[in-house]
C-alpha cells in the first residue's frame, strides 16, 4: 500500500473546516490593517534561499529539498531549484522583480506550504503550512518606523484574541544591526573560545561561522555554557536602541503584553532589531506558533535598493492544534442542517427541486436516494451528523407539506415548502 511521505499528512474533514475559520479570520483581521494577499511559487531559484535566508542556517545547510532542472537548453543545465523552506525570501524576490516600490510601504500576506526535511514529531512535519505578512518599502514610505513592528506585533495579538486562543505570550528581543553584530560576534567569540570544547558539534561549527547561532542550541548539556554567554541587549547601538524601545512604548499604550527575551535570535540569518516569537502553553515543545522580525537589509542582499521590511511566518498546523485545545472548536464545525430522504421511485427528482431551493436558502443539505428503504435513510442521516431529516413522499409532494423530524429529540411535525428555509434558519 502507498501510503503519504514521512512528515507530509492529509488534513482531513472536520479538522478542515478549522483551517478554513482559521483563514477566514486571518484574511478578515489582516483586512483591516490594510494587507492584501500575494502568491508565489511553491520552488525557486536554490540560489535565493542561500542568500536570502543564509547558507549557515539549518534550513540551507541541511533541510531544504533541492534538484537539478532536467531542462535540455545548456541555460538550464545544472539550474538547482528548491521547494521554498519559507516565504519571505520569495515575497522580497517578487518586491524586486515587480518594482513594487512604486506603490510606497507593500503590505503583503501570504498563506500557503512551505517544505523542510525536519525531523518530524508532533507539531513539526516536512511539509508545514505557514501564514505571514510582510510590511516593506523605501525609509521614506515609514518602513524603518517603530510603528510598524509594534503595528504588526498588536495585529497577530488582535488575530490570536479573535481566534480564541488564550494564554499566548510574545516575547520580544532586539538583535541590532550589522554593525552591533561586529562588536558582539567578537565578544562571542572570546567567550566561546575556551568552552566550545564542551559543547555539541553544531555549536563547535556555529562558533567558528556564525557564532550568532549558538543560541539556536537545544542541547540541555549546552544550557549553563550559553547562559553565561553576553548577549546582544549589551551591545546595541544607540539609534538601535531607541528603535527598540519606542516599539516597547508603543505596545504598552495599545495595551499589547509582552516580555523580553535577550536570548531570542531566531534562525535566520536577514534579521535585524527587532525580533519574536508567540509561544504557547498547549503546544509542548514544539511551542513556537509563529516568529518573525525585521530584515532590513534583504532586499539589497538580494540585489534589490535599500527597503527595509519586517514581517512574520505562523505556522498554521500549530495554530489549528492550539485552537484544537479551546472548546471554541467545536462550534466551528458545520454538520448538515437537513438531510432529504426521497421515499418511493420518482421521488428523486422531487427531493433535488426541494434540495435546490433550500441549498440557495444557504442550508446545508445533503440529499439520499429513493431505493433507500426509510431506516436506511435514517441511519444515513444519523451518520453525516444531520439535524432533520425530510421525507419527501408522494403523499407529501401532493400536499405541498413535508415531514421534518428533529433526529435529536425526534419530534416531527409537517411543514409547507414555502416554510421550510425560514423554520430550520430560525433555529441555527
Ligand atoms: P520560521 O520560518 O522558522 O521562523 O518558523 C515560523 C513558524 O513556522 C514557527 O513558529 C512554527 O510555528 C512554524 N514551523 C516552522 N517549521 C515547522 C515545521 N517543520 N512544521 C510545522 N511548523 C513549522
Amino acid at each position: 500500500m502507498i501510503k503519504a511521505v514521512r512528515g507530509t499528512r492529509d488534513l482531513l474533514p472536520p479538522e478542515t473546516a478549522l483551517w478554513n475559520f482559521v483563514e477566514s479570520a486571518v484574511r478578515d483581521v489582516f483586512r483591516a490593517y490594510n494587507f492584501e494577499e500575494i502568491r508565489t511559487p511553491i520552488f525557486e531559484d536554490t540560489q535565493l534561499f542561500a542568500r536570502g535566508v543564509g547558507e549557515e542556517t539549518d534550513i540551507v545547510s541541511k533541510e531544504m529539498y533541492t534538484w537539478e532542472d532536467r531542462g535540455r537548453a545548456a541555460s538550464e543545465k545544472g539550474h538547482m531549484l528548491t521547494l521554498r523552506p519559507e516565504n519571505t525570501a520569495g515575497v522580497v524576490r517578487a518586491y524586486i522583480e515587480h518594482k513594487l516600490w512604486d506603490r510606497g510601504l507593500n503590505k503583503l500576506y501570504y498563506i500557503g506550504p512551505q517544505f523542510r526535511r525536519e525531523r518530524p514529531q508532533k507539531g513539526r512535519y516536512r511539509q508545514f503550512y505557514q501564514i505571514g505578512a510582510e510590511v516593506i518599502g523605501p525609509a521614506s514610505a515609514g518602513s524603518e518606523s517603530p510603528a510598524r513592528d509594534a503595528e504588526i506585533l498588536e495585529m497577530l495579538a488582535t488575530l490570536l484574541d479573535r481566534l480564541g486562543i488564550a494564554g499566548w505570550n510574545l516575547e520580544l528581543n532586539s538583535v541590532g544591526c550589522p554593525n552591533d553584530r561586529v562588536a558582539f560576534n567578537e565578544a562571542l567569540r572570546k567567550a566561546l573560545e575556551p568552552v566550545v570544547g564542551k559543547m555539541c558539534v553544531d555549536c563547535q561549527r556555529r562558533a567558528v561561522t556564525n557564532p550568532l547561532r549558538v543560541f539556536d542550541c537545544k542541547v540541555p548539556e549546552d544550557q549553563p555554557i550559553i547562559e553565561k554567554l553576553p548577549r546582544i541587549s549589551q551591545f546595541l547601538d544607540e539609534p538601535c536602541r531607541t528603535h527598540f524601545v519606542a516599539v516597547q512604548e508603543i505596545l504598552k499604550a495599545v495595551g499589547v503584553s509582552f516580555t523580553l527575551n535577550d536570548r531570542l535570535v531566531r534562525g535566520l540569518d536577514y534579521y535585524t532589531r527587532t525580533a519574536f516569537e508567540f509561544t504557547h502553553g498547549a503546544l509542548g515543545a514544539q511551542n513556537a506558533i509563529l516568529g518573525g522580525g525585521r530584515y532590513d537589509g534583504l532586499s539589497e542582499a538580494l540585489g534589490g535598493p535599500a527597503a527595509p521590511g519586517i514581517g512574520f511566518a505562523i505556522g498554521e498546523d500549530r495554530l489549528v492544534m492550539s485552537l484544537q485545545e479551546s472548546a471554541s472548536a467545536e462550534a466551528v464545525l458545520h454538520k448538515p442542517d437537513m438531510y432529504i430522504a426521497p421515499l418511493g421511485l420518482g421521488m428523486n427528482a422531487e427531493a433535488a427541486r426541494l434540495a435546490r431551493e433550500l441549498r440557495r436558502h444557504d442550508l446545508v443539505v445533503e440529499l439520499g436516494d429513493e431505493s433507500f428503504r426509510l431506516k436506511k435513510s435514517f441511519e444515513l442521516a444519523t451518520k453525516v451528523g444531520a439535524k432533520y431529516i425530510l421525507i419527501v413522499g408522494e403523499n407529501e409532494v401532493k400536499a405541498d407539506a413535508f415531514a421534518l423530524k428533529d433526529l435529536a429529540t425526534g419530534e416531527q411535525v409537517s411543514v409547507a415548502r414555502g416554510d421550510l428555509a425560514r423554520r430550520i434558519q430560525g433555529e441555527r
